[in-house]
């Protein structure tokens, strides 16, 4: 059956169709700029968007396939983690749409999605692997063996912030415009990565900590009160700190299960230098390295379809129709189908 994916965990509105492990179309609005100004996702108004963003998003998505809202043969829908309003937008349309076309309700866990998203682009992931999620809400270690069917085990955690809120607030404390992600990657291609000699916090440990980076590159740009701060500097040492501290230990990982495959996902895959520093060390050690075409590394619909779609195939039961969210869903199964709490 064709699988159809509905993402609304954060600020994107995200549809995908997926059939067999294919990424047949997707879709995808942001409420990222409405957010631009609180410098920070603002929950109500990324619950409000995706109710106007929703159904428009789904039919951008059947267009780009060329296919009609008759020939989705299963729904999934992301029911954690996120925010709760925002989650809620997207179950209340998935809801509405597997009952309407009377077929199948998956419940998909959000990272689990990000972790799928790279088999649209390269394939079904090998058994095991280990997953490096790199995002704005997390960044943990992971090791992944049948998505579908295996519990997710994890390596490590970050103990504060995560990769990408630590980019997002030294950005703004570097004057730099909202996501800051995107931003501190574009101003350090002029940068000296080794400028500044930023903190490499928790080594030996598969857990990371942020904030005391986040805090070291608000006090350099701090000690240039009254001249001009060399943004290009600061964003690459910050860069290189954090791509060093991640790929350090996602290889370490590798290394200790004798894992052959590193998979590094999320919104901070993106980065330019997690990217080419991920891929010297991989090829140092001799570990296969994937990474998901830059467009589905950030939230999307295609990877919750192609979770639904593993899902499917894999013969997992489907979420009753009155399964709710789970704003803080802890990360173990893929299929997240909580017990309605009424
Ligand atoms: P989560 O998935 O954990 O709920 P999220 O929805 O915020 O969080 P994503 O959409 O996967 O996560 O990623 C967004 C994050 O990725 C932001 O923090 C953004 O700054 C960061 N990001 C995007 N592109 C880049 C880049 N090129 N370099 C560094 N960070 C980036
Ligand atoms: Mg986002
Ligand atoms: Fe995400």
């Amino acid at each position: 059956p064709i699988v159809l994916g509905i993402e609304s965990s954060c600020d994107e509105t995200g549809v995908g169709l997926v059939r067999n492990g294919r990424l047949l179309g997707h879709a995808l609005a942001s409420s990222m700029d409405e957010h631009a100004r609180f410098g920070g996702v603002v929950p109500e108004i990324a619950a409000r968007a995706h109710t106007h963003a929703l159904r428009p998003v789904i039919r951008q998505a059947l267009d780009a396939a060329g296919l009609r809202l008759a020939d989705v043969g299963a729904v999934a829908v992301t029911t954690g983690p996120g925010l709760s309003g925002a989650l809620q937008v997207g179950l209340a349309g998935a809801r509405t749409l597997a009952y309407a076309l009377g077929v199948p309700l998956y419940g998909v866990h959000h990272l689990a999605g990000h972790v799928a998203a790279d088999t649209l682009g390269h394939g079904p992931l090998p058994d095991p692997c280990v997953v490096l999620i790199v995002s704005g809400g997390h960044t943990s270690l992971l090791l992944v063996r049948d998505l579908a069917r295996d519990p997710i085990l994890h390596l490590g955690d970050t103990l504060d912030d995560a990769a990408g809120e630590c980019f997002d607030k030294v950005a703004r404390a570097f004057g730099l415009p909202y996501p800051g992600g995107p931003a501190i990657d574009r101003a350090a291609r002029a940068g000296d990565p080794r400028a500044v000699a930023f903190p490499r916090p928790l080594p030996g440990s598969y857990d990371f900590s942020f904030s005391g980076l986040k805090t070291a590159a608000a006090r350099w740009a701090e000690g240039h009160a009254g001249r001009e701060l060399p943004v290009a500097d600061g964003a690459a040492s910050l860069q290189e700190a954090v791509a060093d501290v991640l790929t350090r230990k996602a290889v370490a990982a590798c290394r200790e299960h004798g894992v052959g495959t590193l998979v590094v996902v999320g919104g901070v895959a993106a980065n330019s230098r997690v990217r080419s520093l991920a891929e010297e060390r991989c090829r140092a050690d001799g570990i296969e390295l994937r990474v998901p075409p830059l467009g589905l590394c950030t939230d999307n619909g295609a990877m919750i379809a192609a979770v639904g779609d593993l899902l499917v195939r894999a013969g997992a039961e489907p979420a009753p129709l009155d399964v709710s969210i789970d704003p803080s869903a802890p990360l173990e199964y893929a299929a997240l189908h909580p017990v309605a709490s009424l």
